[in-house]
């Protein structure tokens, strides 16, 4: 644990996050548990030290709205909150922008992105960083979210490479989440910033319902980002035409006949079939593709979280 207000620890946590390290960083909402958002296994490792069960998206936290800009598109409304709110406890969720440098994984292959300005040093680490911050609240998976330092260190221990402490958080409570779509402002959570000063400050309404079905709960969604092709799981054979997603280089019955075959990993290692598996399902997403094998994966660590997206894969469609 170092502090937050010296220059070297700035500076530590920079070359950490560029390394591919995940940092614990104080904001105003909670501590946050961060890493580079362009990098697909920098990502991993958020959830892996969470023990997150899946994936679901992250915030990517900014230096400022130029950084935003690059990664989303701001209609005027957009504009008009982080204007008044950022740097705040006010999350936006926007269409992302076509070549975006977010990972896939921070994202969850959606083709929106949540972003936040924060106040304190996270803002001035992701501007020396050069990249946005994708950020969890830094606790493992199901417990409270850390408010202090040391709430941080009690959950997470040595999963951390850095723990920056800023003394206790000022707002206490996660962001609040809105999503302005078509000149309405939809509240996807409730959080730190009152709904009511939202509204005094738009003159619109804060609508408490999500426009449209599940979209904006893709861990709630089945068969969320699923390839169009049929999808089995734990195959020991693949049988002639079908594509074959594979894990450490493993061979099975009838693969020399299969359409095409991705590992995830080649290694074995489970971070980095995290950070493609996203990838792996797009590129597999053809009309060419229709039915699709996938070796069991192993379920410890990140596996959780990759057997659950790849169980949503394969569930009957239309869910
Ligand atoms: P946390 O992991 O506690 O920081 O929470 C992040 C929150 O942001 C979760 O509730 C996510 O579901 C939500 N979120 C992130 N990205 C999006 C998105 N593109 N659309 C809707 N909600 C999002
Ligand atoms: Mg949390």
């Amino acid at each position: 644990m170092i502090p937050a207000d010296d220059p070297r620890s700035i500076a530590a946590a920079v070359a950490c996050l560029a390394d591919g390290g995940i940092v614990a960083l104080p904001t105003e909402t909670v501590y946050g548990l961060g890493a580079d958002a362009t990098n697909g296994e920098a990502v991993a490792r958020i959830f892996e030290a969470k023990g997150r069960p899946r994936f679901n998206p992250l915030i990517a936290h900014v230096s400022d709205l130029d950084m935003a800009r690059r990664l989303a598109v701001f209609d005027p409304l957009a504009l008009r909150l982080a204007d008044r709110f950022w740097p705040g406890p006010l999350t936006l969720v926007l269409p992302a922008l076509d070549g975006s440098p977010v990972h896939v994984l921070a994202s969850a292959g959606l083709p929106t992105i949540a972003l936040r300005m924060p106040r304190g040093v996270m803002g001035s680490i992701a501007a020396a960083l050069g990249a946005p911050i994708a950020a969890p609240s830094a606790n493992r998976s199901g417990r409270v979210s850390p408010t202090t330092a040391s709430h941080v260190e009690a959950s997470l221990g040595s999963a951390v490479d850095l723990v920056l402490d800023g003394g206790p958080a000022s707002v206490g409570l996660e962001s609040t989440i809105i999503k302005p779509l078509d000149g309405r402002l939809h509240l996807l959570r409730a959080g730190g910033l009152d709904p009511a000063e939202i509204e005094a400050a738009t003159g619109l309404a804060v609508i408490r319902t999500p426009p449209g079905p599940a979209v904006e709960a893709p861990g709630q969604l089945v068969s969320h980002y699923a390839p169009s092709g049929s999808v089995r799981l734990e195959a020991r054979h693949v049988d002639p035409g079908e594509a074959l997603v594979t894990f450490a280089g493993r061979r099975i019955e009838g693969d020399e006949a299969a359409a095409e075959i991705h590992d995830l990993s080649p290694a074995g290692n489970l971070r980095e079939a995290a950070a493609r598996l996203f990838a792996v399902l797009a590129e597999l997403d053809r009309p060419d593709i229709a039915r699709i094998a996938v070796v069991a994966i192993p379920r410890e660590g990140l596996g959780e979280a990759i057997n659950d997206r790849l169980t949503r894969a394969a569930a009957p469609r239309g869910l």
